[in-house]
């Protein structure tokens, strides 16, 4: 298994509208582990294949406190939505932001699974804010869209300066950043 690099805002890759998965196969199996590995250390609850710099239309999330419940989602559909439920969210591809969004509270969701076989289930909570913010990844779309112009242009100069402050270094993650003072997570 391998870790993977995640692009970040305003990286024009992000923008990628994902092709769906039709072959699945062995390097698809790798694919997905390296993308579990990947969320797990960064540390985060969700990634989209789109944030590996691979337009699939494929999602991992695991949102357990223990870590230990990998889900995956290819080629997921949202077949029918219910409510509207607003909650802070982050991205491992916009890092140390945090604001609150609105989401669909349930959506029942259709997608395949590793092996290609097609599934639906109906999702809340934590888990139904994280598919859809990973689905919106694979359309080329970031939580940054949904504030004002000004308020995402305010959160790309800060991240380009931190960018130029950093140089050539690698990005550090300290633990800590997986949560706001809120205790919201890293999707
Ligand atoms: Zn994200």
């Amino acid at each position: 298994m391998a870790q993977l690099t995640i692009l970040e805002f305003p990286d024009p890759r992000l923008r990628t509208r994902a092709a769906p998965v039709q072959v699945f196969d062995a390097p698809l199996g790798r694919l997905i582990d390296d993308m579990l590995e990947t969320m797990y250390a960064a540390p985060g609850i969700g990634l989209a294949a789109t944030q590996v710099n691979v337009h699939l239309r494929l999602i991992v999330v695991d949102v357990s406190e223990t870590r230990s419940e990998p889900q995956v989602f290819i080629n997921p559909q949202i077949l029918a939505s219910e409510g509207v439920e607003q909650s802070e969210e982050g991205c491992l591809s916009v890092p140390q932001i945090f604001e609150p969004i609105e989401r669909a509270a349930c959506v029942r969701v259709r997608a395949q699974d590793r092996h290609g076989v097609w599934f639906e289930r109906d999702l809340d909570g934590l888990l139904a804010v994280c598919v859809q913010h990973e689905m919106d990844h694979l359309e080329g779309k970031l939580f940054v869209d949904y504030l004002s112009s000004l308020k995402r242009e305010r959160i790309r100069r800060r991240l380009e300066k931190e960018r130029r402050e950093r140089g050539a270094a690698p990005r550090v993650r300290p633990a800590a950043a997986a949560r706001s003072a809120t205790g919201a997570k890293v999707i």
